[in-house]
């Protein structure tokens, strides 16, 4: 039995997802946990209120696959995120209509509308020690992890990992970027929340991912691949080879790997499917090296935060002033003068909510030369 697969699938055809769907999960039995009367969660990405063609959600179409193949097997299913801003009912029926979940409601999924929240503390965390999240999720027997696979402002890619801090109730993501303000933090932070869910099954929509100014303002990128594996370190490994990524670039491998939960490379995963069939060479990611994998305090931090940080910049031509990223702003470290926005550096703490919600694009992701030429160099 392999532990993942990657699968071709062109386009969103009905017909081509279902049976790339079907193919990825069968060659590694991953829907062989799911028994009559079970309660399974898809927990796939819906950031926002972005239609499907814009290649920042879960396409509805796989969903779709999927919720077939789980109604078939006796289960039944409900589809929950908690996309970013404030965690209400109208957000959620916004987002759900936008990003084409309603119609899998009629299919027979349930969609979320529960907003209670849960505290639980996490003895094990590596870094998280109490966590808050969707209650829903314990109505549930088992998770599926189906996110989208995308460049990522301050974690470098979105895939299975990242997708799981959906879990956690609108306003108490940018308070949790307050408290992990660095990305290796962050990193083990998102891999506690990874062990505390489990998933049973991590699929990723790879058929169109989202490069540049991601994860919602990127462009689409066709990648041509879906890819299913048994634990969402696996599948992530298998996406960040897609997009030209590694361990050396993600802090979210590195730290899956250091705490002996990954290999270090999808080459020593048994893979049904050949990976290199669908790597994209010059996908555009944020491929800063180094700085996302020290942790504040030491001087190599200090050094490298000045020369080699990427830091939010805005595009004034776009920025109409809307006040959405100051709302978002952890640090509370940007204004609005004379109706754009202005960030203070002293207080910001790159956690790019600012660049991830402005609804018009305007704060994109700068690197500074010296980061580039560092890449370029590979050093
Ligand atoms: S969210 Fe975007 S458009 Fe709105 S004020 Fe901020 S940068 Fe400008
Ligand atoms: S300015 Fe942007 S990147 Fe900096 S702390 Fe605020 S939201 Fe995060």
């Amino acid at each position: 039995m392999f532990d993942c697969s990657i699968v071709a699938c062109e386009g969103y055809d009905e017909e081509k997802t279902e049976k790339a769907l079907r193919e990825a999960t069968e060659a590694i039995g991953g829907l062989d946990f799911v028994k009559p009367g079970m309660k399974i969660a898809i927990k796939p990405n819906l950031v926002s209120f972005k239609k499907p063609e814009e290649a920042a959600t879960t396409h509805p179409l796989l969903l779709k696959a999927l919720v077939k193949m789980l109604l078939d097997r006796g289960a039944s299913v409900v589809i929950g995120d908690s996309p970013g801003g404030p965690h209400t009912t109208i957000v959620l029926n916004k987002v759900y209509a936008a990003t084409g979940m309603n119609e899998l409601e009629k299919l027979g999924a349930e969609l979320n509308r529960n907003l209670e929240e849960k505290t639980v503390d996490l003895p094990d965390g590596k870094v998280l020690h109490r966590l808050t999240y969707t209650a829903y999720l314990d109505e549930a027997d088992a998770i599926i992890d189906f996110c989208k696979l995308k460049a990522h402002g301050m974690m470098g890619m979105s895939a299975a990992v990242k997708n799981l801090y959906g879990t956690i109730p609108g306003l108490k993501k940018p308070e949790m970027h307050y408290q992990f303000p660095n990305e290796a933090d962050f990193a083990d932070m998102l891999i506690d929340i990874n062990e505390f869910f489990k998933p049973r099954l991590a699929i990723c929509d790879a058929v169109i991912g989202m490069e540049g100014n991601g994860p919602l303002n990127g462009t689409p990128r066709q990648v041509g691949a879906v890819i299913a594996a048994k634990n969402s370190y696996d599948c992530d490994l298998i996406g960040a080879a897609l997009i030209g990524m590694d361990i050396n670039g993600l802090p979210t491998l590195k730290a899956a790997y250091e705490r002996g939960l990954a290999p270090k490379s999808w080459k020593e995963l048994k893979i049904h499917g050949n990976v290199e069939d669908f790597i994209v060479k010059d996908f555009k990611a944020p491929p800063v090296r180094g700085l996302r994998f020290m942790r504040k305090g030491t001087l190599m931090h200090f050094i490298s935060s000045k020369a080699l940080a990427q830091k939010p910049k805005l595009k004034p031509s776009l920025c109409v002033g809307c006040g959405e990223c100051a709302r978002m702003c952890p640090a509370k470290a940007i204004e609005i003068k004379n109706r754009k926005a202005v960030i203070d550096r002293e207080k910001c703490i790159r956690c790019f909510c600012c660049q991830e919600f402005c609804p018009k694009a305007a704060m994109v992701v700068h690197r500074p030369f010296t980061a580039k030429l560092l890449n370029k160099l590979k050093l």
